[in-house]
């Protein structure tokens, strides 16, 4: 098995990210902890790569759907639809919408537990509740309240893989195996050395 050191995750900064000049900023977040950059694109994505995205998880559906009309119940709100496949084909195509529109940074981040590191410094999902020092809790204001009355997807900047089996399905489906890139960084012997002999002059 690969050293945990070798774990890679997808990140896409999202068209809200591009527009308001975030790109640096967000990498920064990722770069200073210590995991690697090992590959990055600008693009801009169709419907289709959208929902080949959205779908590498083919319960993607059912689970979205109950948990948006769970979210919707929590606060006291009747859900447009009880059919939690329905309410996420909905969603999905707001994202569409939303993703199609800009251009849109994907990268492939490693580092020892980077899926579950990535998703710490990203936060959670609705901007609104994510925690204060996160991407999504310092940079963006919205929420479902609003986007859902305005018929529109949550802007909340970044997507994260949430699985290591996640990543690697999204990872392939944004890069060709070729446009990641192998390599050391001088730093990461004093993330992952065992041994620091040959410091001391
Ligand atoms: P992420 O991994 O944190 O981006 O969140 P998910 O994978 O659970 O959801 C993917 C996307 O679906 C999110 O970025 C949102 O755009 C949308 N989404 C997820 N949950 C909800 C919800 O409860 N309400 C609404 N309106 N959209 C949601
Ligand atoms: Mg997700």
């Amino acid at each position: 098995m690969a050293h945990l050191k070798k774990e890679r995750t997808l990140v896409v900064i999202k068209p809200d990210g591009v527009q308001r000049s975030l790109i640096g900023e967000i990498i920064q977040r990722y770069e200073r902890l210590g995991l690697k950059l090992v590959a990055m694109k600008m693009t801009v994505p169709t419907e289709e790569h959208v929902e080949a995205h959205y779908t590498v998880d083919p319960e993607w559906f059912r689970k979205t759907g109950t948990k948006t009309i769970e979210g919707y119940k929590a606060k006291g709100l009747t859900p447009p639809t009880e059919d939690p496949v329905a309410l996420a084909r909905g969603v999905l195509n707001n994202l569409k919408k939303y993703l199609t529109k800009s251009p849109v940074v994907a990268m492939v981040w490693e580092g020892a537990h980077a899926v579950e590191l990535v998703r710490k410094l990203t936060g959670g999902t609705e901007p609104l509740k994510s925690d204060v020092g996160t991407i999504r809790g310092d940079y963006v204001l919205d929420s479902y309240q609003m986007s859902d009355t305005d018929g529109r997807a949550v802007r909340n900047l970044v997507h994260a893989s949430g699985t290591p089996d996640e990543a690697a399905k999204e990872i392939s489906l944004w890069f060709l195996p070729d446009e990641i890139v192998n390599y050391r960084l001088v730093g990461e012997r004093i993330l992952y050395d065992v041994n620091l002999d040959g410091l001391l002059e």
